[in-house]
């Protein structure tokens, strides 16, 4: 077993690495540079902390937050891990302890803001080089480039790290960065020949749904009541919405607050901690609210209103789950949404930017009409390759019927040629279902081809045609205002040499329904209660204990001794002697009550048992 390994099941409770984490330990290891892209919940922090625990020394960790930094500072001393962080939040007594801390070599890390490691008298600096510093990680390491999308001019000190540290290795790590704001972030930086690791930004926990944007506030209330006992985001377009859908849901009963940017600072920061420490299950907030939050246990993210692009709809959808544990991400759609964000998209002056804008909303709106899958769509937006069926999203987990569509394909190839392929969707629909509009030219009305597709509804051709976009039979062509043209294969289809297969437009089941979850209920619930004391008594929220993950094993699981319980992800040696007795109790008298015995056997045969006094590593920190 590597060392690394060894710290993994000793310290954190975890059997495994994921993905690419030993390798990125590996390099940062053996004092290389390192770059980590990798997507939110995918396991950043270990990437520096087990290193930090391996080398003689302290790791300076360089973070924007300062709620996220005591959050991991709580969870690391929590698993007996030596850390703290230094920032503006603390008294000067406190901080002098933590700098004597430093100096007596008593901290495997420290926490700092970038603006504190290199401010303008040097002090801290000329500390540090006098303390035995083993690494540099840099947090959220985007905040550095201008082409990141949330850049911090403080960051831009880290540029002279390197200068003033030549020999310390540095791990940048980073959950959002595009091909640009990469070689900025090595660039500026200054690493030395980095190793780059690059993970799939597949999110394999969240499943994708899109709805119809109708009778929603009913929707949304069938939904929450089916997850009452979980924590989700609601992201609303505008400040009004949010006031009036917070207000209508505590009105009808449910734990819900709202968060934007015009409220008082005091009552934001307020209802950001009730939604942290599970005391309300529900922000429902614009898009001021995510950053810097850390919370694993958030369970769903709805959007009643379409996002701007694929960018932000992926980031804010990517707080769910961070836990890795099953977690949805609802869409409502609507066309009407489309429309009034192209306003917001033009910008005035500036066509070519315009442009950009505008093309990331068609695709965000492609997102809500397509009828493949919606993950694949996601990844293949990111430049990333993905086959298949996901098995977890709307259109996936739908059993789409095939008809044979020649008719309607000729009806709506007709349609674009007869008004001289000079006209977009929504007047194709009009004209083949004859719509007595004014918008329709009266000649056209004339023709034989008006008033041909009456017998299906607009929703039902738009897609179809979509359908047909997609299938190479009709394209779309300009920008604003794009038009429907034929295409090479157009020609077989109108002669009736080519059959063309559609999907029928599907009357989706209900698709969100309570999960299947194959633990048991009402234990997760009482383990969650036992949580929230223990957290209350430490003053931490209760995901710092421990992740939703770890509860639902034990809820499947059902371990019955300290033994079985040490095979609970989640359970390293401190925290298994500090909150295991607690939990086994109440695991124990559920099941003499159920009549339940342990199933730990069922756990993957690959996690071996692990043997807790072996270990070599015992008393290296
Ligand atoms: P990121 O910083 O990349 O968003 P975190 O480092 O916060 O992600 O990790 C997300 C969650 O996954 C945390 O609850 C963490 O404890 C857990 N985790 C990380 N690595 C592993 C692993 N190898 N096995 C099990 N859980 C892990
Ligand atoms: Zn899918």
């Amino acid at each position: 077993m590597s060392d690394a390994l060894g710290i993994l099941r000793e310290k954190f409770g975890y059997h495994d690495f994921r993905f690419t984490q030993e390798k990125i330990i590996e390099s940062v290891m053996s004092l290389k540079d390192t770059f980590v892209l990798m997507p939110t919940g995918g396991g950043k922090s270990l990437c520096f902390q087990i290193p930090a625990l391996l080398f003689t020394g302290t790791t300076i960790v360089v973070s924007p937050l300062i709620s996220l930094m005591k959050d991991q500072v709580d969870s690391l001393k929590l698993s007996g891990i030596p850390a703290a962080f230094l920032n503006s939040t603390l008294s000067y007594e406190e901080q002098t302890a933590i700098i004597h801390q430093l100096i007596n070599q008593k901290l495997k890390l420290l926490y700092v803001a970038p603006e504190r490691l290199l401010n303008e008298n040097g002090q801290f600096l000329s500390l540090l080089l006098r303390v035995h510093i083993s690494l540099f990680a840099i947090d959220e390491a985007h905040c550095i480039s201008h082409w990141g999308h949330d850049f911090r001019p403080e960051y831009l000190k880290l540029s002279k790290l390197k200068k003033n540290f030549p020999h310390i290795p540095v791990v940048a790590l980073t959950a959002t960065a595009d091909d640009l704001t990469q070689k900025d972030i090595l660039e500026k930086l200054s690493l030395v020949h980095p190793n780059v690791f690059i993970s799939s930004f597949n999110r394999k926990n969240i499943h994708y749904y899109v709805e119809p944007k109708k009778n929603t506030y009913r929707r949304i209330t069938d939904y929450i009541r089916l997850h009452h006992d979980e924590s989700g985001i609601i992201y609303c377009l505008s400040r009004k919405s949010v006031e009036s859908l917070a207000s209508d849901l505590s009105g009808d009963g449910f734990s819900a607050k709202p968060y934007h940017a015009g409220l008082s600072k005091n009552i934001r920061d307020r209802n950001q901690d009730l939604f942290i420490k599970d005391e309300v299950k529900i922000i429902v907030a614009t898009i001021a609210f995510g950053l810097g939050i850390d919370k694993s246990n958030v369970r769903y993210v709805i959007h009643l209103d379409l996002p701007k692009n694929i960018e932000s709809y992926y980031q804010e959808t990517g707080r769910a789950g961070r836990d890795g544990v099953k977690s949805e991400a609802l869409l409502f759609y609507s066309r009407g949404d489309v429309l009034k964000l192209k306003k917001f998209a033009e910008i005035e002056n500036d066509p070519v930017q315009s442009e950009i804008m505008l093309d990331k909303l068609r695709k965000m709106a492609r997102y809500g009409e397509i009828t493949t899958c919606r993950r694949k769509f996601i990844l293949n937006y990111f430049g990333e390759d993905f086959d298949g069926n996901c098995n977890s999203c709307d259109i996936c987990l739908t059993e789409f019927e095939r008809i044979d569509g020649t008719i309607i394909a000729q009806k709506a190839l007709s349609a674009v040629a007869r008004v001289g392929q000079r006209f977009g969707t929504n007047y194709i629909i009009d004209f083949l279902k004859g719509a007595k509009s004014e918008k329709i030219w009266p000649y056209h009305k004339n023709l034989k081809t008006y008033g041909i597709g009456a017998n299906l509804t607009s929703d039902e051709w738009r897609h179809y045609i979509h359908d047909l976009i997609e299938l190479g039979f009709l394209k779309q062509v300009g920008g604003q205002y794009p038009v429907l043209k034929l295409t090479e294969k157009s020609l077989d289809v109108l002669k009736g040499k080519e059959k063309v297969m559609l999907v029928k437009i599907a009357k989706k089941t209900e698709l969100i329904s309570e999960s299947s979850k194959a633990y048991e209920k009402d234990l997760f619930t009482l383990l969650k209660s036992i949580r929230l004391t223990l957290a209350t008594d430490a003053k931490v929220p209760a995901y710092i204990i421990f992740s939703d993950a770890t509860l639902i094993e034990m809820s499947t699981y059902l371990p019955q001794t300290m033994e079985e319980l040490a095979w609970i992800s989640g359970f390293g040696n401190i925290k298994l002697k500090r909150f295991g007795e607690i939990f086994l109790k109440s695991i124990k008298e559920y099941c003499v009550l159920k009549g339940l015995t342990s199933k730990i056997l069922m756990k993957s045969p690959k996690r071996h048992r692990r043997t807790r006094t072996d270990s070599a590593l015992h008393n290296q920190v």
